[in-house]
């Protein structure tokens, strides 16, 4: 198919000082929780991009030395000759595909407590850890700043031996760069504080001494932020950042813009829309001559126009659209737009980071997997067999499995028994600020379309005898899972009615089907993640009193993981959400919620006249079991083989799901070593050798 014509500006080329990108496509650096520990994971994943058409592909943070460690978050690192062995590997199968490659150069400072190498961590004062470690920073005399310039320099030439193209100063963020730009911050009495000169000082310095040590070969980008704050009316604040970017905007050869508030930059869906930064841009272009690059989530190729029409950008940055759909320029280009996979703005990408652990992406499963598994975005094996394959429930699970089996040309009968395909993410898609998930089922719904060996039979809720009716070769349930009305204790599903009382016990599951409560309701989340808050809210909305309790000493807790809890809380208390934590639901009679201090043990009432559960859920395997049934449970005696996937198996997060039915579909027919099922992406030491003692010798 021929790309639109109005799309061309997106293709056209973008000089950055010694260095020309091909297109105006840039990742910009994004962690992966991956970094310096597994860099042929990193390299397979980053090649993908520059092979699907990112014309920038950047890394990372890179620590520039030891005293700046982020364990457990998983930086990248430019400390030594092993580290540019490493990232050559990147950057070989970057420039493979005719992309630059960037490296963002990063000092934590406050951010960092050095858990790993237990160097003390520098910042421009004596200051507390920012992120909850009880060690302080050493604050840093002269000589500190000049050692530090020296690192700084050392990384960025460790960055052109390993063929980078692009390096970073990084000064935002909050990490050290950025605090001496900041007035409340830097109280320095030296030529490093104080007037706006002397806070800039040491950003014009490492801008400086970047391009002295490699700008003859490489670009020296800065990464800053637009604005200072983000005011009570929502109106960014320039303060003085204006005037900073004034005196520094001819120094480098790229701006990488973004602003101050990262729960925006970075927001999810529910929250924050595409292309939130433009407002905080608009006198970025009109004060430097140099190209500029800014994020937005952007998966409309017109919004991306936009941008570049209207002097917003130059280049559209990019992390998680990149990591959702790693093929979304070629997409573009080759007027595919129908097969973009639109990111949805859950950022369980980013809990990777958080977690320390490798990537993964709901839209895209095969995302971290390149290397270990071998898996590609865009491809996959064709069949190995003439065999039919049964799919039966189409939720994320389900259609992934379908696509996934339909492009390698297997012949598929996928059944819902409901009229609309997507399970779970049609029905989370209703729920306030969620619209963003059904993306997960339009893009397959999509693609689907052009797979005719793929039917779909909706509002066919299939038994055991029907499947026995349609002789397939393989059946795959991938019928869910649904949210119970019990809570675990720790040990078991207990009920919370108090005995003798049938009170009004609702699930997610209710409430998505259209149920409301019928008076002051408790949301009870032992779950943990969005979607308690999100039926608060959606209770709230609809007129009730709402109380969210939970055990866990936050609110929405494993959202912090993707950089959304604070954002959740604080919309709860604007919405007039009671929020109580750190509290178990004992029991329920009715017309008042006993509830136990996880502590103290003490109780404490609340009148309400409804609950909602939104505890643990519980798979739909009826019906694998009734097949197992019909066998007497000996399951190679069926006519066909049979394996429940994603949340029938195991309920978890929607990522969960996709991966599982992208996974079933992958491994049909296919030699998987069960022993060995993926590559171990760690440092080898290598087989031992005759002089290497292998006892206790000494
Ligand atoms: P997952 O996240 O694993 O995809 P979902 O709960 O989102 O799970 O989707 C499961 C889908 O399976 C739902 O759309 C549901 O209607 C469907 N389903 C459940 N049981 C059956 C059945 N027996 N026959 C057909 N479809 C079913
Ligand atoms: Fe987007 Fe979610 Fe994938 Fe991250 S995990 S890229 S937010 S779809």
């Amino acid at each position: 198919m021929a790309r639109d014509p109005r799309y061309d500006i997106l293709f056209e080329p973008v000089k950055i000082g010694p260095v020309t990108a091909p297109n105006r496509f840039y990742q910009v650096p994004h962690c992966t929780g991956m970094g310096w520990q597994r860099p042929h994971t990193l390299a397979e994943m980053r090649g993908v991009k520059a092979e699907g058409g990112w014309g920038v592909v950047c890394t990372e943070y890179n620590s520039i030395h030891p005293s700046s460690d982020d364990l457990p978050h998983p930086s990248a690192s430019l400390w030594d000759d092993s580290d540019v062995r490493a990232h050559s590997v990147m950057t070989d199968k970057v420039h493979a595909h005719g992309a630059l490659a960037g490296a963002e150069l990063w000092y934590g400072g406050i951010r960092t407590a050095n858990m790993m190498t237990r160097e003390v961590a520098m910042e421009l004062d004596s200051f507390p850890n920012s992120v909850g470690h009880p060690f302080q920073t050493r604050a840093m005399d002269k000589s500190d700043i000049k050692t530090f310039r020296h690192w700084h320099r050392r990384a960025a030439l460790r960055a052109k031996e390993a063929e980078f193209d692009i390096v970073y100063v990084y000064a935002t963020h909050g990490y050290l760069i950025s605090n001496f730009l900041n007035p409340r911050m830097n109280t320095r009495g030296d030529e490093y504080g104080g007037s706006l000169v002397n806070r800039t000082r040491l950003v014009r310095e490492l801008i400086e001494e970047t391009k002295d040590a490699v700008g003859d070969r490489c670009a020296v980008a800065v990464r800053f932020s637009a604005d200072e704050e983000i005011g009570e009316d929502g109106v960014p604040i320039y303060g003085e950042r204006r005037e900073m970017f004034e005196m520094l905007s001819e120094l480098p050869d790229l701006w990488d813009i973004n602003i101050a508030d990262y729960s925006l930059e970075m927001g999810v869906s529910r929250f924050v829309k595409e292309a939130p930064l433009e407002p905080y841009m608009s006198f970025v272009k009109s004060v430097t001559s140099k190209p500029v690059v800014s994020v937005g989530r952007f998966t409309s190729p017109d919004t991306m126009v936009s941008q570049v029409k209207r002097g917003i950008v130059d280049l559209i940055g990019a992390a998680r659209p990149s990591i959702a759909d790693p093929f979304l320029p070629n997409k573009i280009k080759e007027g595919r737009i129908d097969s973009i996979r639109e990111c949805i703005g859950c950022n369980v990408c980013y809990s990777g980071d958080s977690i320390g652990v490798p990537i993964r992406c709901t839209q895209n499963p095969t995302m971290g997997e390149e290397w270990r598994k071998g898996w590609h975005p865009e491809k996959i094996a064709p069949k190995e067999s003439d065999s039919r394959v049964l799919i039966v429930g189409a939720g994320p699970t389900g259609l992934e499995a379908a696509r996934a089996l339909g492009e390698r040309g297997y012949d598929v009968m996928l059944a819902e028994a409901r009229r609309q395909l997507g399970g779970r993410v049609t029905a989370e898609s209703t729920l306030p600020g969620m619209s963003e998930y059904a993306r997960v089922r339009n893009y397959r719904e999509q693609e689907l379309q052009g797979l005719p060996n793929v039917e779909i039979y909706r509002e066919s809720h299939l038994t055991a005898e029907d499947v026995f009716a349609t002789e397939p070769d393989h059946v795959a349930l991938a019928t869910g899972a649904s949210w119970r009305q019990e809570r675990f204790d720790g040990e078991t599903y207990v009920s919370v009615a108090a005995p003798g009382t049938s009170p009004e016990i609702l699930t997610p599951d209710d409430i998505m089907g259209g149920a409301m409560p019928s008076g002051p309701v408790l949301v009870y989340d032992e779950d943990s993640y969005y979607l308690g808050g999100v039926i608060a809210e959606h209770l709230k909305l609809a007129g009730h009193k709402v109380a969210l309790a939970t055990p866990a000493d936050t609110i929405s807790d494993w959202a912090g993981k993707t950089s959304e809890r604070w954002r959740v809380r604080t919309h709860l208390m604007k919405l007039g959400v009671e929020t109580i934590v750190s509290h178990s639901l004992a029991s329920f009679d009715g017309k008042k919620a006993t509830l136990r201090c996880a502590y103290s043990g003490v109780k404490k009432p609340i009148a309400v006249a409804s609950v909602v559960m939104v505890t643990q859920r519980r798979p739909n395997d009826a019906l694998y079991h009734e097949l197992l049934a019909s066998v007497d449970g000996q399951i190679e005696k069926l006519p066909f083989t049979l394996k429940r996937i994603g949340d029938c198996e195991a309920p978890a997060i929607i990522a969960a799901a996709t991966y599982a039915g992208h996974k079933y579909a992958r491994e049909l027919d296919a030699s998987v070593d069960r022993d060995q099922p993926l590559r171990h992406d760690r440092i080898d030491v290598g087989a031992p050798s005759a002089s290497t003692p292998v006892t206790g010798a000494v």
